[in-house]
């Protein structure tokens, strides 16, 4: 396993790699990785004849300081696990390297990036579409991997590479939870043992609500579900929005011939934890 930290040495290697006909396969992370995080890199793995995880902790899409300071950095545990795993590549840049010159790009996101997370983040799409067309311009990959956890920012990162006209493949992978349902998540190492305990009831909630599916419509599933949340002391509900999982606008009823996908946020000890279920 290499890693690199400059795009010089990177694009060395890969311009090499693709020069053999090889595959690439292309999963960004920011770090502090899990199973959820690994899921994705044994799926490039098997997809690809090469692949490469990036770690880069993006300061451009955390609207709040001390969130960023606050992100957790494990850089030597997870070198282990994606050497043990048999990742070929690691790129690793200091933040210069990515943003040699602050970054002024203003994307259009089509409104996906005003609803749920936008709407409470100001700019952090943004940051990620300035992150990502970065990372995909420099590597170029056949496939790019990204998880269903984060589904908004799959979303938007698909309309991204129709809108740079880029022919990469981006692959969905589903959720990895723990044991207890929790969606797994590099946040989760900051909540205490009491956050730790309650913060299951995230993902009960979502099963119980698609339950009650057959019998409440959207809305009143939505009220539903904020009063489950306001019976809970230690959590705050962001959202919970139904929403089409093409336009990510919110659907009013269920016999609309779409696919519906219900996000929710939740604040949690100070964390944000997001978690998704399909409702179909
Ligand atoms: P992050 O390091 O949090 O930016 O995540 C990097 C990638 O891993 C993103 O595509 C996430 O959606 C994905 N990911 C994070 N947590 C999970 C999970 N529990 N299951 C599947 N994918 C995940």
């Amino acid at each position: 396993m290499i890693v690199y930290r400059t795009k010089e040495e990177l694009i060395r290697h890969l311009d090499d790699l693709r020069q053999k006909q090889k595959s690439i396969g292309l999963v960004p992370t920011m770090g502090a990785l899990h199973d959820g995080h690994i899921s994705l890199v044994s799926r490039s793995i098997e997809d690809n004849d090469s692949t490469l995880v990036s770690i880069f902790v993006n300061p451009t899409q955390f609207n709040d300081p001390s969130d960023l300071e606050k992100y957790p950095r494990t850089p030597e545990e997870d070198l282990i696990l994606l050497r043990e795993k048999g990742v070929d590549m690691v790129f690793m840049p200091p933040v210069n390297e990515m943003y040699p010159e602050t970054d002024g790009r203003q994307f259009n996101l089509e409104g996906l990036d005003q609803v749920m997370e936008g709407a409470s983040r100001e700019g952090h799409f943004n940051g990620v579409a300035q992150i990502v067309s970065k990372l995909f311009q420099l590597v170029n990959p056949h496939r790019a991997y990204f998880g269903q956890k984060d589904f908004q920012q799959m979303v938007i990162i698909r309309h991204l590479v129709d809108q740079m006209a880029m022919k990469i493949d981006i692959v969905a992978c589903p959720i990895i939870r723990e044991k207890d349902g929790l969606a797994m998540s590099s946040r989760n190492i900051r909540l205490g043992r009491k956050e730790r305990k309650t913060a299951p009831f995230i993902y009960q909630t979502l099963v119980e609500a698609a339950k009650k599916q057959a019998e409440l419509s959207p809305s009143e599933l939505k009220s539903w579900l904020s009063k489950r949340f306001e019976q809970q002391n230690l959590m705050e509900l962001v959202y919970f929005e139904i929403v089409d999982d093409k336009t990510l606008k919110p659907i009013e009823s269920w016999e609309r011939d779409v696919n519906k996908v219900g996000c929710i946020a939740v604040i949690l000890g100070g964390v944000r934890l997001l978690d998704n279920m399909i409702f179909n």
